[in-house]
């Protein structure tokens, strides 16, 4: 159901920007709840199936829920967990199929952020880290337009992308909540190696395929929650 849940969140709120009743995402056709949920099958209208992702969410969300309830004292307990990995879902799928990190989803993140961040290390230290999330990344936000300004004026060319999003920005600040003070400079350490390397081998494929294009801008918030759930879940595995 969790899977479903994010499934439907991922498809109405990037088009919609409210909860409306599903649809499909081909010809806006409504999907019936029922249809949507429990039997998702083609579209009545253009009959086309739904897309891939639906599956892969769905048996996602199965094993994250399996593994959450048989994991013994797991962080924030079963629902806890069950909604902040929901939530990271939600950001991460809307973000890589559309580039975009909605306000709505991320005030949602300030309020599942603030309340999680304060259980693990009071209130000071949550607001502390959100504060410093935000910063720090507003700072490499302004950088990165600075930077972006600069290369498109060395190449003669209209500037049409920019490398950090101000979405991204607000996802900083709200997984500096989630790890508090210091814990979001480890946070943002490590996405941004993680970053490094996925950008790496993507231009390593590109550059293979003939089809490199110099800065071709990637979707920031998926390493600062892949690092955030690195860190709230299986540091563990090195400190052991
Ligand atoms: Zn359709």
């Amino acid at each position: 159901m969790i899977g479903a849940f994010v499934n439907y969140l991922s498809d109405v709120l990037p088009a919609q920007r409210k909860l409306t009743k599903p649809f499909c995402t081909y010809c806006n056709q409504e999907y019936s709840l029922w249809n949507y949920l429990i039997y998702p099958r083609r579209c009545s209208n253009c009959n086309r199936k739904r897309p891939l992702r639906v599956w892969v969410i769905e048996i996602i969300y199965l094993g994250i829920s399996l593994w959450l309830y048989h994991t013994p004292n797991v962080l924030f307990g079963y629902w806890g967990s069950l909604v902040l990995l929901a939530y990271f879902g939600v950001v991460v799928i809307i973000d890589m199929e559309h580039r975009l990190i909605l306000h709505p989803v991320s005030l949602t993140g300030v309020a599942i952020g603030a309340i999680l961040g304060t259980i693990l290390h009071g209130i000071s230290n949550t607001v502390l880290g959100g504060a410093a999330g935000f910063l720090i990344m507003l700072a490499l936000y302004f950088l990165g337009g600075i930077f972006a300004k600069f290369i498109a004026k060395l190449r003669g060319e209209e500037l049409n992308e920019v490398a950090l999003g101000f979405g991204d920005v607000n996802l900083a600040g709200i997984i500096g909540l989630l790890l508090g003070w210091p814990g979001i400079l480890g946070g943002l350490f490590l996405a941004i190696l993680i970053g490094g390397f996925v950008s790496l081998a993507v231009m390593v494929v590109l550059v293979i395929k003939k089809r490199y294009q110099l800065f071709t801008a990637l979707p920031y918030g998926p390493y600062l929650v892949v690092s955030a759930i690195f860190l709230l879940y299986f540091r563990g595995i090195f400190l052991s």
